[in-house]
Protein backbone atom coordinates (compact mmCIF):
# COMPACT_ATOMS: atom_id res chain seq x y z
CA UNK A 1 0.00 0.00 0.00
CA UNK A 2 1.92 3.63 -0.75
CA UNK A 3 1.55 5.63 1.84
CA UNK A 4 0.32 9.35 1.51
CA UNK A 5 4.11 10.46 1.06
CA UNK A 6 4.86 7.95 -1.52
CA UNK A 7 1.63 8.59 -3.54
CA UNK A 8 2.27 12.42 -4.11
CA UNK A 9 5.68 11.49 -4.84
CA UNK A 10 4.26 9.31 -7.68
CA UNK A 11 1.90 11.97 -8.92
CA UNK A 12 4.73 14.60 -8.95
CA UNK A 13 6.89 11.98 -11.70
CA UNK A 14 3.24 11.91 -13.26
CA UNK A 15 3.79 15.94 -13.55
CA UNK A 16 7.06 15.20 -14.70
CA UNK A 17 6.58 12.89 -17.50
CA UNK A 18 4.93 10.10 -17.34
CA UNK A 19 1.38 11.65 -17.57
CA UNK A 20 0.44 11.27 -21.29
CA UNK A 21 -2.93 12.65 -22.32
CA UNK A 22 -4.48 11.31 -25.80
CA UNK A 23 -5.05 14.67 -27.95
CA UNK A 24 -6.13 13.51 -31.43
CA UNK A 25 -8.30 10.57 -32.51
CA UNK A 26 -8.36 9.13 -36.01
CA UNK A 27 -10.79 6.26 -37.47
CA UNK A 28 -10.12 4.59 -40.79
CA UNK A 29 -12.49 1.81 -42.25
CA UNK A 30 -10.55 -0.25 -45.20
CA UNK A 31 -11.05 -2.96 -47.22
CA UNK A 32 -8.39 -4.98 -48.23
CA UNK A 33 -7.76 -7.70 -51.25
CA UNK A 34 -7.48 -11.39 -50.30
CA UNK A 35 -5.77 -13.56 -52.11
CA UNK A 36 -8.32 -16.37 -52.36
CA UNK A 37 -11.73 -17.42 -51.90
CA UNK A 38 -12.64 -18.65 -48.28
CA UNK A 39 -15.64 -20.70 -46.96
CA UNK A 40 -16.19 -21.38 -43.53
CA UNK A 41 -19.40 -22.86 -43.50
CA UNK A 42 -20.89 -19.82 -41.35
CA UNK A 43 -19.64 -17.63 -44.16
CA UNK A 44 -17.64 -17.01 -47.38
CA UNK A 45 -14.98 -14.11 -47.92
CA UNK A 46 -14.55 -13.54 -51.73
CA UNK A 47 -12.36 -11.28 -52.69
CA UNK A 48 -11.39 -9.09 -49.55
CA UNK A 49 -12.24 -7.96 -45.83
CA UNK A 50 -12.86 -5.28 -44.28
CA UNK A 51 -11.44 -3.19 -41.19
CA UNK A 52 -11.43 -0.38 -38.58
CA UNK A 53 -8.26 1.08 -37.56
CA UNK A 54 -8.26 3.27 -34.48
CA UNK A 55 -5.02 5.46 -34.28
CA UNK A 56 -4.29 7.74 -30.84
CA UNK A 57 -1.93 10.65 -31.04
CA UNK A 58 -0.83 11.92 -27.23
CA UNK A 59 0.90 15.30 -25.90
CA UNK A 60 4.26 13.37 -26.04
CA UNK A 61 4.13 12.97 -29.48
CA UNK A 62 3.33 9.18 -29.51
CA UNK A 63 1.06 7.42 -31.94
CA UNK A 64 -0.72 4.44 -31.13
CA UNK A 65 -2.78 1.86 -33.41
CA UNK A 66 -5.31 -0.60 -32.70
CA UNK A 67 -7.05 -3.06 -35.28
CA UNK A 68 -11.04 -4.10 -34.52
CA UNK A 69 -11.37 -6.65 -37.11
CA UNK A 70 -15.21 -7.87 -37.30
CA UNK A 71 -17.41 -10.08 -39.10
CA UNK A 72 -20.89 -9.37 -39.85
CA UNK A 73 -21.89 -13.93 -39.22
CA UNK A 74 -19.88 -14.06 -35.97
CA UNK A 75 -18.77 -10.53 -34.59
CA UNK A 76 -20.58 -7.54 -36.02
CA UNK A 77 -19.40 -5.29 -38.86
CA UNK A 78 -17.06 -2.77 -39.69
CA UNK A 79 -20.12 -0.07 -39.69
CA UNK A 80 -20.59 -0.56 -36.08
CA UNK A 81 -16.89 -0.21 -34.96
CA UNK A 82 -16.03 3.14 -36.74
CA UNK A 83 -19.19 4.41 -35.17
CA UNK A 84 -18.62 3.18 -32.18
CA UNK A 85 -15.06 4.39 -32.21
CA UNK A 86 -15.51 7.88 -33.76
CA UNK A 87 -19.06 8.81 -32.36
CA UNK A 88 -19.25 6.51 -28.79
CA UNK A 89 -16.21 6.18 -27.33
CA UNK A 90 -13.88 9.48 -28.59
CA UNK A 91 -15.40 11.67 -26.10
CA UNK A 92 -14.54 9.75 -22.93
CA UNK A 93 -10.64 9.36 -24.56
CA UNK A 94 -9.76 12.55 -25.83
CA UNK A 95 -7.94 14.20 -23.00
CA UNK A 96 -7.80 10.97 -20.72
CA UNK A 97 -3.96 9.71 -19.65
CA UNK A 98 -2.78 6.67 -21.09
CA UNK A 99 -1.53 5.75 -17.25
CA UNK A 100 -5.12 5.09 -17.28
CA UNK A 101 -6.11 2.13 -19.52
CA UNK A 102 -8.02 0.05 -17.28
CA UNK A 103 -10.16 2.94 -16.38
CA UNK A 104 -10.68 4.03 -19.86
CA UNK A 105 -11.70 0.86 -20.79
CA UNK A 106 -14.19 0.63 -17.56
CA UNK A 107 -15.72 4.20 -18.90
CA UNK A 108 -15.68 2.50 -22.30
CA UNK A 109 -17.94 -0.33 -20.67
CA UNK A 110 -20.37 1.64 -19.07
CA UNK A 111 -20.88 4.21 -21.80
CA UNK A 112 -21.16 1.56 -24.66
CA UNK A 113 -22.35 -2.05 -24.52
CA UNK A 114 -21.40 -4.98 -26.87
CA UNK A 115 -18.66 -3.23 -29.89
CA UNK A 116 -15.96 -5.71 -28.39
CA UNK A 117 -13.89 -5.06 -31.58
CA UNK A 118 -14.08 -1.17 -31.27
CA UNK A 119 -13.35 -1.73 -27.37
CA UNK A 120 -10.22 -4.31 -28.47
CA UNK A 121 -8.78 -1.49 -30.97
CA UNK A 122 -9.03 1.29 -28.26
CA UNK A 123 -7.58 -0.76 -25.48
CA UNK A 124 -4.74 -2.35 -28.30
CA UNK A 125 -3.76 1.90 -29.64
CA UNK A 126 -4.17 2.66 -25.66
CA UNK A 127 -1.07 0.33 -24.96
CA UNK A 128 0.44 0.44 -27.89
CA UNK A 129 1.04 4.51 -26.82
CA UNK A 130 1.57 3.39 -23.36
CA UNK A 131 4.30 1.53 -24.38
CA UNK A 132 6.11 3.53 -26.93
CA UNK A 133 6.82 6.41 -24.05
CA UNK A 134 7.99 4.40 -21.86
CA UNK A 135 10.04 2.36 -24.62
CA UNK A 136 8.36 -1.24 -23.30
CA UNK A 137 7.20 -3.79 -25.13
CA UNK A 138 3.43 -4.42 -24.71
CA UNK A 139 3.64 -8.03 -23.51
CA UNK A 140 5.99 -6.27 -20.68
CA UNK A 141 2.74 -3.91 -19.68
CA UNK A 142 0.56 -6.82 -19.54
CA UNK A 143 2.54 -8.44 -16.70
CA UNK A 144 6.00 -9.55 -18.30
CA UNK A 145 6.58 -12.43 -20.92
CA UNK A 146 5.97 -16.03 -20.22
CA UNK A 147 7.16 -17.24 -24.07
CA UNK A 148 8.81 -15.71 -27.07
CA UNK A 149 7.37 -17.86 -29.83
CA UNK A 150 4.26 -19.28 -30.63
CA UNK A 151 3.79 -22.36 -32.53
CA UNK A 152 1.69 -20.92 -36.17
CA UNK A 153 -1.45 -22.54 -37.33
CA UNK A 154 -2.79 -22.25 -40.70
CA UNK A 155 -6.07 -22.64 -41.91
CA UNK A 156 -7.58 -24.55 -44.57
CA UNK A 157 -10.56 -22.97 -46.34
CA UNK A 158 -10.13 -22.77 -49.78
CA UNK A 159 -13.48 -24.54 -51.67
CA UNK A 160 -10.34 -25.45 -54.43
CA UNK A 161 -8.86 -28.08 -52.30
CA UNK A 162 -6.03 -28.25 -54.90
CA UNK A 163 -5.26 -25.39 -54.26
CA UNK A 164 -4.74 -25.88 -50.78
CA UNK A 165 -2.26 -28.81 -51.36
CA UNK A 166 -0.21 -26.56 -53.37
CA UNK A 167 -0.27 -23.99 -49.93
CA UNK A 168 0.94 -26.99 -48.13
CA UNK A 169 3.92 -27.31 -50.33
CA UNK A 170 5.06 -23.63 -49.52
CA UNK A 171 3.95 -24.22 -45.60
CA UNK A 172 5.87 -27.12 -44.63
CA UNK A 173 8.96 -25.52 -46.88
CA UNK A 174 8.25 -22.79 -44.20
CA UNK A 175 7.99 -25.15 -41.20
CA UNK A 176 4.57 -24.56 -40.33
CA UNK A 177 3.54 -28.06 -38.13
CA UNK A 178 -0.38 -27.29 -37.78
CA UNK A 179 -3.15 -26.63 -40.05
CA UNK A 180 -6.68 -26.39 -39.17
CA UNK A 181 -8.98 -28.35 -41.60
CA UNK A 182 -12.78 -26.27 -42.18
CA UNK A 183 -14.88 -28.66 -41.96
CA UNK A 184 -18.50 -28.76 -42.12
CA UNK A 185 -19.00 -26.57 -45.42
CA UNK A 186 -18.85 -28.85 -48.04
CA UNK A 187 -19.93 -32.53 -47.09
CA UNK A 188 -18.78 -34.69 -45.03
CA UNK A 189 -17.69 -36.84 -47.77
CA UNK A 190 -15.66 -34.08 -48.68
CA UNK A 191 -13.75 -33.24 -45.31
CA UNK A 192 -12.87 -36.88 -44.91
CA UNK A 193 -11.14 -37.22 -48.26
CA UNK A 194 -9.43 -34.10 -47.22
CA UNK A 195 -8.55 -35.54 -43.98
CA UNK A 196 -7.28 -38.97 -45.59
CA UNK A 197 -5.37 -36.88 -48.30
CA UNK A 198 -3.41 -34.93 -45.57
CA UNK A 199 -2.29 -37.80 -43.25
CA UNK A 200 -1.18 -39.59 -46.69
CA UNK A 201 0.65 -36.72 -47.64
CA UNK A 202 1.88 -34.66 -44.58
CA UNK A 203 2.03 -37.78 -42.06
CA UNK A 204 3.88 -35.00 -40.41
CA UNK A 205 1.72 -32.56 -39.67
CA UNK A 206 -0.58 -31.51 -36.06
CA UNK A 207 -4.10 -31.47 -37.99
CA UNK A 208 -7.10 -29.75 -36.15
CA UNK A 209 -10.10 -29.60 -37.45
CA UNK A 210 -12.90 -26.47 -37.50
CA UNK A 211 -16.72 -26.40 -38.04
CA UNK A 212 -17.61 -23.16 -37.06
CA UNK A 213 -21.01 -24.19 -35.78
CA UNK A 214 -21.46 -26.31 -39.41
CA UNK A 215 -23.19 -29.11 -37.98
CA UNK A 216 -26.67 -29.69 -36.43
CA UNK A 217 -26.60 -31.37 -33.22
CA UNK A 218 -27.85 -34.60 -33.85
CA UNK A 219 -25.72 -35.72 -36.93
CA UNK A 220 -22.01 -34.38 -35.23
CA UNK A 221 -21.40 -37.11 -33.43
CA UNK A 222 -21.45 -39.61 -35.79
CA UNK A 223 -19.89 -37.61 -37.99
CA UNK A 224 -17.30 -37.24 -35.08
CA UNK A 225 -16.60 -40.64 -34.84
CA UNK A 226 -15.50 -40.79 -38.21
CA UNK A 227 -13.26 -37.75 -38.49
CA UNK A 228 -11.76 -38.95 -34.91
CA UNK A 229 -10.04 -41.75 -36.50
CA UNK A 230 -7.62 -38.94 -38.27
CA UNK A 231 -6.14 -38.46 -34.91
CA UNK A 232 -7.11 -34.65 -35.15
CA UNK A 233 -5.82 -33.21 -32.37
CA UNK A 234 -8.58 -31.03 -31.49
CA UNK A 235 -12.51 -30.37 -32.82
CA UNK A 236 -13.39 -26.80 -32.64
CA UNK A 237 -16.66 -25.73 -32.32
CA UNK A 238 -18.87 -28.60 -34.41
CA UNK A 239 -22.41 -27.03 -33.60
CA UNK A 240 -24.13 -23.67 -33.47
CA UNK A 241 -22.89 -21.26 -30.38
CA UNK A 242 -25.97 -21.46 -27.94
CA UNK A 243 -25.84 -25.71 -28.24
CA UNK A 244 -23.81 -25.53 -25.28
CA UNK A 245 -25.71 -28.81 -24.07
CA UNK A 246 -24.90 -30.11 -27.26
CA UNK A 247 -21.28 -28.75 -26.62
CA UNK A 248 -21.10 -30.33 -23.46
CA UNK A 249 -22.42 -33.94 -24.64
CA UNK A 250 -19.74 -34.41 -27.29
CA UNK A 251 -17.09 -33.50 -24.75
CA UNK A 252 -17.95 -36.42 -22.66
CA UNK A 253 -18.54 -38.54 -25.62
CA UNK A 254 -15.63 -38.09 -27.72
CA UNK A 255 -12.22 -38.58 -27.33
CA UNK A 256 -10.51 -36.36 -29.00
CA UNK A 257 -10.54 -32.58 -27.33
CA UNK A 258 -12.99 -30.35 -28.20
CA UNK A 259 -12.64 -26.51 -28.52
CA UNK A 260 -14.96 -24.16 -27.97
CA UNK A 261 -14.51 -20.79 -30.31
CA UNK A 262 -17.95 -19.00 -30.79
CA UNK A 263 -19.47 -20.71 -27.72
CA UNK A 264 -17.27 -18.98 -25.47
CA UNK A 265 -16.69 -14.77 -25.97
CA UNK A 266 -15.43 -13.52 -22.98
CA UNK A 267 -15.04 -14.19 -19.14
CA UNK A 268 -18.62 -14.55 -18.44
CA UNK A 269 -18.85 -17.56 -20.77
CA UNK A 270 -15.69 -18.69 -20.06
CA UNK A 271 -16.97 -19.24 -16.30
CA UNK A 272 -20.09 -21.11 -17.49
CA UNK A 273 -17.60 -23.81 -20.05
CA UNK A 274 -15.73 -24.08 -16.86
CA UNK A 275 -19.07 -24.86 -14.84
CA UNK A 276 -20.72 -26.77 -17.46
CA UNK A 277 -17.91 -28.71 -19.13
CA UNK A 278 -19.11 -27.90 -21.96
CA UNK A 279 -15.46 -27.89 -24.14
CA UNK A 280 -12.01 -29.16 -23.57
CA UNK A 281 -10.30 -26.22 -24.92
CA UNK A 282 -11.04 -22.77 -25.43
CA UNK A 283 -10.12 -20.40 -28.42
CA UNK A 284 -9.44 -16.59 -27.07
CA UNK A 285 -9.43 -13.96 -29.43
CA UNK A 286 -9.34 -10.31 -28.56
CA UNK A 287 -12.36 -9.29 -30.86
CA UNK A 288 -14.70 -11.95 -29.17
CA UNK A 289 -13.46 -10.84 -25.37
CA UNK A 290 -13.27 -7.00 -26.22
CA UNK A 291 -9.53 -6.59 -25.54
CA UNK A 292 -5.82 -8.19 -24.57
CA UNK A 293 -6.89 -8.12 -20.59
CA UNK A 294 -10.35 -9.60 -21.02
CA UNK A 295 -8.72 -12.47 -22.97
CA UNK A 296 -6.21 -12.55 -20.43
CA UNK A 297 -9.08 -13.06 -18.15
CA UNK A 298 -10.59 -15.87 -20.21
CA UNK A 299 -7.38 -17.88 -20.17
CA UNK A 300 -6.92 -17.19 -16.52
CA UNK A 301 -10.59 -18.89 -15.70
CA UNK A 302 -9.82 -21.09 -18.12
CA UNK A 303 -6.49 -22.86 -16.48
CA UNK A 304 -8.08 -22.57 -13.26
CA UNK A 305 -10.80 -25.33 -14.69
CA UNK A 306 -7.88 -26.97 -16.18
CA UNK A 307 -8.85 -26.23 -19.59
CA UNK A 308 -6.15 -25.02 -22.13
CA UNK A 309 -6.29 -21.92 -25.09
CA UNK A 310 -5.66 -21.36 -28.68
CA UNK A 311 -4.86 -17.97 -29.62
CA UNK A 312 -7.80 -17.61 -32.36
CA UNK A 313 -8.29 -14.61 -34.89
CA UNK A 314 -10.59 -13.33 -37.18
CA UNK A 315 -10.18 -11.90 -40.74
CA UNK A 316 -7.17 -9.94 -39.06
CA UNK A 317 -4.11 -7.44 -40.08
CA UNK A 318 -0.66 -7.98 -38.76
CA UNK A 319 -1.70 -5.44 -36.21
CA UNK A 320 -4.13 -7.13 -34.86
CA UNK A 321 -1.82 -9.94 -34.99
CA UNK A 322 0.97 -8.01 -33.27
CA UNK A 323 -1.84 -7.00 -30.38
CA UNK A 324 -2.28 -10.91 -30.26
CA UNK A 325 1.23 -12.43 -30.16
CA UNK A 326 1.69 -9.40 -26.97
CA UNK A 327 -1.02 -11.33 -24.76
CA UNK A 328 -0.31 -14.81 -25.55
CA UNK A 329 3.41 -14.05 -24.86
CA UNK A 330 2.35 -12.71 -21.57
CA UNK A 331 -0.45 -15.78 -20.76
CA UNK A 332 0.99 -19.22 -20.19
CA UNK A 333 -2.27 -20.86 -20.50
CA UNK A 334 -2.72 -19.80 -24.01
CA UNK A 335 -0.40 -22.95 -24.87
CA UNK A 336 -1.58 -24.35 -27.97
CA UNK A 337 -0.30 -22.21 -30.15
CA UNK A 338 -1.37 -19.54 -32.74
CA UNK A 339 -3.20 -18.57 -36.37
CA UNK A 340 -1.84 -15.62 -36.99
CA UNK A 341 -1.22 -16.19 -40.43
CA UNK A 342 -3.45 -13.93 -42.70
CA UNK A 343 -0.62 -11.03 -42.87
CA UNK A 344 1.74 -13.07 -44.35
CA UNK A 345 -0.62 -15.75 -46.16
CA UNK A 346 -3.55 -14.34 -47.19
CA UNK A 347 -3.75 -10.71 -47.81
CA UNK A 348 -2.78 -9.41 -50.84
CA UNK A 349 -1.20 -6.66 -48.68
CA UNK A 350 -0.55 -5.76 -45.16
CA UNK A 351 -0.53 -2.95 -43.01
CA UNK A 352 2.46 -3.28 -41.32
CA UNK A 353 6.36 -1.80 -42.02
CA UNK A 354 7.70 -4.87 -41.95
CA UNK A 355 6.71 -8.31 -42.41
CA UNK A 356 4.58 -9.63 -39.45
CA UNK A 357 7.37 -11.92 -37.65
CA UNK A 358 6.95 -15.13 -38.57
CA UNK A 359 10.40 -17.74 -38.64
CA UNK A 360 10.14 -21.41 -38.93
CA UNK A 361 6.77 -22.08 -38.02
CA UNK A 362 6.39 -19.50 -35.19
CA UNK A 363 5.48 -16.07 -34.48
CA UNK A 364 8.30 -14.45 -32.61
CA UNK A 365 7.46 -11.68 -30.33
CA UNK A 366 8.77 -8.58 -30.85
CA UNK A 367 10.94 -7.08 -28.52
CA UNK A 368 10.69 -3.48 -29.64
CA UNK A 369 8.46 -0.58 -27.74
CA UNK A 370 4.64 -0.77 -27.74
CA UNK A 371 3.53 -3.18 -30.07
CA UNK A 372 6.62 -3.57 -32.06
CA UNK A 373 6.37 -2.84 -35.13
CA UNK A 374 5.19 0.46 -36.87
CA UNK A 375 2.03 0.93 -39.12
CA UNK A 376 2.70 2.14 -42.84
CA UNK A 377 0.97 4.46 -43.04
CA UNK A 378 0.94 4.79 -46.94
CA UNK A 379 -0.49 1.28 -46.92
CA UNK A 380 -3.46 2.21 -44.81
CA UNK A 381 -4.20 4.83 -46.46
CA UNK A 382 -3.98 3.04 -49.79
CA UNK A 383 -6.82 0.80 -48.67
CA UNK A 384 -9.22 3.45 -46.40
CA UNK A 385 -12.88 3.12 -47.84
CA UNK A 386 -13.92 6.08 -45.02
CA UNK A 387 -12.59 8.13 -41.96
CA UNK A 388 -12.67 10.39 -39.57
CA UNK A 389 -10.18 12.26 -37.45
CA UNK A 390 -10.30 14.80 -34.83
MG1 LIG B 1 -13.20 -21.12 -35.19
Amino acid sequence: MASGASARQAASSDSAGLADPVERLGVHHLRIPVKSPRDHGSGLVADSVEIVLVRLDTKSGVSGWGEAAPWSVFTGTAEQAAAALDRYLRPLVIGADTADIPAIMAKADAALTGHREAKAALETALYDCRGRLLGLPVHALLGGRFRDRIALSVSLADPDFEADLALLDRLTADGIGIVKVKTGASDHRFDLRRLERLRADFPQLDVRVDYNQGMAPHEARRRLADIESFDVSFIEQPVPRTCWAAMADLTGALKTPVLADESVFGPDEAVRAVAERFCDLISVKLMKAGGLRRGMAVAAIAEAGGMACYGGDMFETGLAHLAGTHMIAASANISLGCEFYQAKYYLARDILAEPFPIDNGAVVVPEGAGLGIDVDVAAVNAHTIAQADG
